[in-house]
């Protein structure tokens, strides 16, 4: 279905957390594009680049400030503090969309390569409402990471998700998928697992990573860790289920066990089985407190949702109107 009264235009959200060493050369090249992507007449002069400030500790909010300063087409959106990088996100997008067409949301260092934005564009303008990113390979990132990344991502597979392989947060979405996305009051927030649900008519963009140009990564181990986890949490019950039938399991092999002692109690044997004594409790209670842990998992989720707690707080708020119209 092809759709030729879509609006047309582009707000790009890029999150930004401790970014001064590459901040400037970012904006630049986002402009650039920006700039070239209106004369060729793909997007409205009144499209911008919203910057989300994730709480920096570095200079990078007063040089967001200074290219507002000097071009109405960038907005900056300030927290209060670091809420991270999906909080950044969903904030940048539930701020663009009541004045956007179609949103993208893209990193600060620009890894992800920026001439993808024509075919996510033309995705769009051909009828679909999300449009996602999907990185070609991953010869730019560590051994570590490619090889967590890839079992992260056969995991969640494994787990019933409905989730695109090699698909970070790279993404198109328009007027209307934001606003259904805006009906979502998740604290657990997991976007690239959550849009799949959505249901709404997507298409695939393929594009290159590029090495980080300057500065270092900001996602911290630590950080990595709960994204990963709250996206096992955001998206699937299936491990309660998994605990459920290792119980089952334990309980089965138990009884074997039994029917087996019964049979040698019989025969008269003396089992010297000291080993056995010892590592089967030693064995069976860390499967409980393993099996605990991830039940804990999830009523911390089941607590902070309850809370309900707002996912980000706004300190700043720069948006001005295109001075050429
Ligand atoms: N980021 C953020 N808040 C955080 C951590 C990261 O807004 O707490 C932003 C960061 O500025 C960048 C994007 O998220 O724009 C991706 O981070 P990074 O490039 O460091 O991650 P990597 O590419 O190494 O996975
Ligand atoms: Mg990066």
């Amino acid at each position: 279905m092809i759709d030729n009264m879509r609006g047309n235009i582009l707000y790009l959200v890029v999150p930004c957390y401790n970014e001064e060493e590459i901040i400037e050369k970012s904006i630049d090249k986002l402009k650039e594009k920006m700039n070239r992507l209106i004369k060729e007449k793909k997007i409205s002069p009144k499209s911008k680049v919203m910057f989300v400030n994730d709480g920096s500790r570095d200079n990078t909010l007063s040089m967001l400030h200074k290219a507002a300063k000097e071009d109405a087409m960038i907005s900056v959106l300030g927290f209060s503090t670091n809420f991270g990088h999906q909080s950044a996100i969903l904030a940048g997008m539930m701020y663009s969309k009541d004045y956007a067409d179609m949103v993208v949301t893209i990193d600060a260092d620009l890894q992800q390569d920026i001439e993808a934005l024509d075919d996510f564009i033309a995705c769009y303008y051909k009828g679909s409402e999300v449009v996602y990113g999907v990185r070609n390979d991953r010869s730019a990132d560590s051994f570590f990471k490619k090889s967590t990344a890839t079992m992260y991502y056969k995991l969640l597979h494994f787990l019933g998700c409905d989730i695109i392989t090699n698909h970070a947060d790279y993404r198109l979405m328009s007027k209307k998928a934001l606003n259904a996305l805006s009906e979502y009051k998740e604290v657990n927030l997991f976007m690239r697992g959550l849009v799949p649900t959505m249901g709404f008519p997507s298409d695939v963009v393929y594009f290159d990573v590029k090495e980080r140009e300057a500065g270092s990564s900001k996602y911290t181990l630590k950080k990595m860790m709960t994204l990963a986890v709250d996206g096992v949490t955001s998206l699937s019950i299936k491990p309660l289920r998994m605990i459920m039938a290792l119980g089952m399991l334990a309980c089965v092999f138990a009884l074997g066990m039994l029917v087996f002692i019964f049979v040698d109690w019989i025969h008269g044997n003396t089992v010297p089985g000291y080993a056995t004594t010892i590592m089967a409790p030693l064995i069976m209670e860390g499967v409980t407190l393993i099996c605990l842990g991830i039940i804990g998992e999830y009523i911390g989720k089941i607590y902070l949702e309850s809370k309900a707690r707002p996912r980000y707080i706004i300190d700043t708020f720069v948006w001005k109107e295109n001075e050429e119209e």
